[in-house]
């Protein structure tokens, strides 16, 4: 089957397309065609006038939407978020758990397993804790966190393939848990942590180039000690995840972050919980009880943000107008530099052989198609 998405804006890594058309050949990209050449003949033709076609974004740490958590441990809740993903342009998620017992993150991968493949594609799960700094849980649950254990993750990589653990550099066994899971084709990663630049740099040399929630619960910058935003700052080897609702970070960060490390090492998060997609009101992560309010997602006690209900449209939005960077450099931030980081080919760029995962958006960057490998999944 042959589909051609006519007369639309292409934006892609380097590629800046007016009135273009797009076409797709069974679950890849066939070619990119300019405005005025001859158009090829389709099975399907879906006109993109007004639109502008752009890779489907990929969301490596997300927890939940509509209500549900992948930590419920229910292929209902996983049916449920990778649908809801696609309205947001969403093709490609990491499902990312909460610091919890190895028997409830083994119950949540088992369901991920068992997920009907009707949404987003989900290639492998996200470890977020439990082997983070106690001191720095943020909306984690501190009863939960554990000293790094390899063996933990080799028996839940067992349920559902796992893409990357989050983890803190400074507890004991950091090291070697970095070296064996780059030897397990694993992405480290930084997260919850008070760690010094110094010990940053042993997990860097095991082969650590990851950091989670960029800032968020982690050593700030101080001029004795860079700390890890330092690090990650001044390591332009380092891929970080922002996570762009203006509030987890404030613009100005955000300018800085781009302006210093560019869109090839930034990758857009939502870091969502079960809020995200729904309206104000009480919900709950990883047991604790959370008020969402005109796009806050804080713990009731305390006030702790906790998590995001941001979505993946919103974030390339606000990124747009806070850094002003062309579309073609952006849109890097939302798709291809995280596809790099995880190491999954074929993912995040509209070019001849690529994935045919595709998201149309309107002028306010609202999502009006998904395409998840040529198939068209959601439409608004
Ligand atoms: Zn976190």
């Amino acid at each position: 089957m042959r589909t051609l998405i006519t007369d639309c804006r292409i934006v892609t890594p380097g590629i800046d397309l007016a009135n273009g058309s797009l076409l797709i050949e069974e679950d890849k990209i066939v070619s990119l065609i300019p405005a005025g050449s001859p158009l090829p003949a389709a099975d399907r033709t879906i006109s993109g006038s007004g639109l502008t076609a752009m890779p489907g974004f990929v969301d490596i740490h997300c927890h939940g939407r509509n209500n549900v958590d992948f930590c419920d441990g229910s292929v209902e809740a996983v049916n449920t978020i990778a649908r809801g993903k696609l309205e947001e342009g969403v093709t490609t998620l990491l499902p990312t758990t909460l610091t919890l017992p190895e028997e409830e993150l083994r119950a949540a991968l088992d369901a991920v397993a068992h997920y009907d493949g009707k949404g987003c594609k989900l290639p492998g799960v996200h470890l977020e804790g439990p082997f983070i700094n106690v001191k720095c849980c943020g909306a984690q649950n501190p009863a939960y966190v554990r000293r790094p254990d390899i063996e933990e993750v080799k028996r839940l990589n067992a349920v559902y393939p796992v893409k990357k653990v989050s983890f803190a550099p400074e507890t004991e066994g950091a090291a070697e848990l970095t070296a064996e899971l780059c030897r397990m084709g694993i992405v480290p990663s930084c997260v919850h942590t008070a760690a010094t630049f110094g010990q940053f740099k042993e997990c860097y040399l095991q082969g650590m180039r990851n950091l989670s929630h960029f800032c968020n619960q982690m050593t700030p910058l101080h001029h004795r000690d860079i700390g890890m935003v330092g690090a990650g700052l001044l390591k332009s080897d380092v891929y970080a995840e922002l996570i762009c609702d203006k509030l987890h970070i404030c613009p100005d960060m955000i300018a800085l972050a781009f302006q210093v490390k560019g869109a090839d090492h930034i990758e857009l998060i939502s870091d969502a919980m079960r809020a995200s997609g729904m309206p104000d009101g009480e919900y709950t992560l990883g047991g604790l009880p959370v008020i969402s309010r005109d796009g806050e997602a804080r713990l009731k006690e305390g006030g702790a943000l906790a998590g995001s209900v941001l979505q993946l449209n919103v974030a390339l939005k606000n990124v747009a107008e806070v850094t002003g960077l062309p579309l073609s450099e952006l849109v890097k931030s939302s798709s291809y530099t995280a596809a790099r980081a995880l190491g999954l080919p074929g993912i995040g760029k509209l070019e001849p052989g690529y994935q045919a995962d595709v998201v149309l958006l309107d002028a306010d960057f609202r999502v009006m198609k998904t395409f998840v490998d040529g198939e068209l999944r959601f439409e608004r």
